[in-house]
């Protein structure tokens, strides 16, 4: 299977999905970073810098560890591919070292972001420590509540977190808010988007730099069992990042089934979810043509996840092109199913995971496996932010 629409092409779609919808006063910057993220992504200054620092400073390769007791329970060879063990809990920090590493290298000496969970933003605020660059970080005023420990880290590392009050006060409002910073000052700021998400390239861009996922999930497979593929890919999909990079090897290879896990929140179908990829229509948001949660009239309807990092009313616009043509089954994992699954790693293998990561392991209850088949779940953080809500929750 050959599906040229999972590459984007010249103008940045993925089928019918992506493109670049940016105000007049962007075009310009967009623009040039369109014709300058390749060339730089494939020189090879950037990639000995980019490598070296994914090695020394983020810790990679992250392990790839086989769960024997998670495996017994569903019968299969489950592999966790460990984005948890990454330098700041994350895999979002492989993609903000990415960028900052385009940014210098485009002359931009201001750096702006927007988070939901705050890992983006600790990431990017990790990487302009490390540059010396300064960073102004939007988040949602409800997510600066419920993600405390991440806002603290960004304060520490010399980021400023600019609150953000307007709608939900999470993700999608943050991301508002950056795009009208970066429409103020096109000239000197880089915008560091923390996913598949956004006006292209940044969709392509990002998952490029978080094919380090694939990668490495390649060779350790190879190494481990002896056949450099597997038979599922598992990832949780919010914008679609720790997805897009674990699945970029092996899109076109149809023995790999890939499998998406967005959040049902309540329900899909209650008014309390952010399940966009299956309840979405599409439209614009944020510079790209997706899959979203909307009115008939094209308001935004809220979303609603207990994750801060997957309440966002669009997914990136490969994934809506994964799931339109079929080629990744998607399915929608509730809060009360996704904390069940956290709880059950939590005492299964002794690995806390992020609430985000947690609904993807709630997906294993609902499919089936056959004893030999070999699957590969993307852990994409770890659960120390998110200890509060474990706790309040805990049963046993
Ligand atoms: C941000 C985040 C996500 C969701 O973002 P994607 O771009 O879809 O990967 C998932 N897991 C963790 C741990 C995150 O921080």
């Amino acid at each position: 299977m050959k599906h040229e629409a999972n590459r984007p092409d010249a103008d940045g779609f993925y089928g019918q999905y992506g493109g670049a919808y940016v105000p007049e006063i962007l075009y310009k910057t967009v623009d040039d970073l369109r014709q300058a993220y390749l060339p730089i992504i494939e020189s090879a200054d950037f990639q000995q810098e980019y490598r070296r620092l994914l090695r020394d400073y983020v810790g990679r390769p992250s392990p790839l560890y086989h769960a024997r007791r998670m495996s017994e329970k569903y019968g299969c060879r489950l592999y966790l591919k460990r984005e948890d063990l990454n330098h700041t809990g994350a895999h979002k920090i492989n993609n903000s070292i990415g960028q900052i590493l385009v940014a210098k290298r485009m002359g931009r000496r201001r750096i702006i972001a927007e988070t939901g969970a705050g890992q983006h933003g600790v990431a990017t605020a990790t990487a302009c420590a490390l540059m010396n660059l300064p960073c102004t970080v939007y988040m949602g005023a409800t997510d600066v509540e419920r993600q405390q420990p991440n806002v603290e880290r960004m304060r520490m590392l010399g980021a400023e977190v600019r609150p953000v009050h307007s709608g939900n006060k999470t993700l999608k409002d943050a991301t508002n808010e950056a795009i009208r910073d970066w429409c103020c000052h096109p000239a000197d700021t880089f915008y560091i988007i923390g996913s598949t998400v956004g006006p292209h390239p940044y969709p392509d861009m990002v998952a490029r730099l978080q094919s380090v996922i694939s990668e490495e999930i390649r060779e350790q497979l190879a190494e481990q069992t002896g056949r450099d593929y597997p038979d599922y890919l598992l990832a949780c999909v919010g914008g679609g990042s720790n997805a897009a990079g674990t699945f970029y090897h092996y899109i076109d290879d149809a023995r790999v089934r890939l499998i998406l896990a967005e959040a049902g929140g309540m329900g899909i179908h209650s008014d309390r979810t952010a399940a966009s990829l299956q309840i979405g229509t599409d439209g614009i948001l944020h510079g790209s043509r997706i899959k979203l949660m909307q009115t008939d009239d094209g308001q935004i309807i809220e979303p609603y996840s207990i994750s801060a990092g997957l309440d966002y009313p669009g997914t990136g616009p490969l994934h809506c092109q994964l799931y339109a043509s079929g080629r990744a089954q998607v399915v929608a994992v509730n809060d009360d199913e996704a904390l069940a699954a956290a709880y059950e790693l939590t005492r299964t293998e002794g690995i806390i995971p992020a609430l985000e990561s947690a609904h993807i392991l709630g997906a294993l209850p609902k499919l089936t496996f056959r004893p030999d088949d070999v699957v590969v779940l993307t852990v994409s953080g770890r659960g120390d932010k998110d200890m509060q809500t474990y706790l309040k929750h805990l049963k046993t």
